[in-house]
């Protein structure tokens, strides 16, 4: 199995999922609400971008490969990530933000 499924937590504590190319180690750039709506659209997710530029940092996780963690951007409105693309880029900050990631 090289995908995976993901998850973000903003600050406030809401979480979305979305899935995780393990095999390119990149996410796939759309967010749902429901690990339910991640799996109805396996594989087959349109790619989402933020217009509206008020992304916010937010934890990464994945339970790829055992669990990965990291740090980045993403939009709740949008439903789309802006930075942390994958858990190489923001490496440098790789210790969770909020805490809420153990
Ligand atoms: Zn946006």
């Amino acid at each position: 199995m090289s995908h995976a499924m993901g998850k973000v937590i903003f600050q406030d504590g809401l979480k979305l999922y979305f899935e995780y190319n393990g095999t390119c180690d990149i996410v796939m750039n759309h967010l749902y609400k429901t690990k339910e709506e991640v799996n109805n659209n396996w594989r087959n997710h349109s790619s989402l971008k933020c217009t509206c530029k008020k992304d916010e940092p937010v934890e990464i996780e994945t339970n790829y490969g055992g669990g990965i963690y990291w740090s980045g951007k993403a939009c709740k409105k949008c439903k789309a990530f802006t930075k942390g693309f994958t858990p190489y880029e923001y490496q440098e900050r790789f210790e969770p933000i909020w805490g809420f990631i153990k």
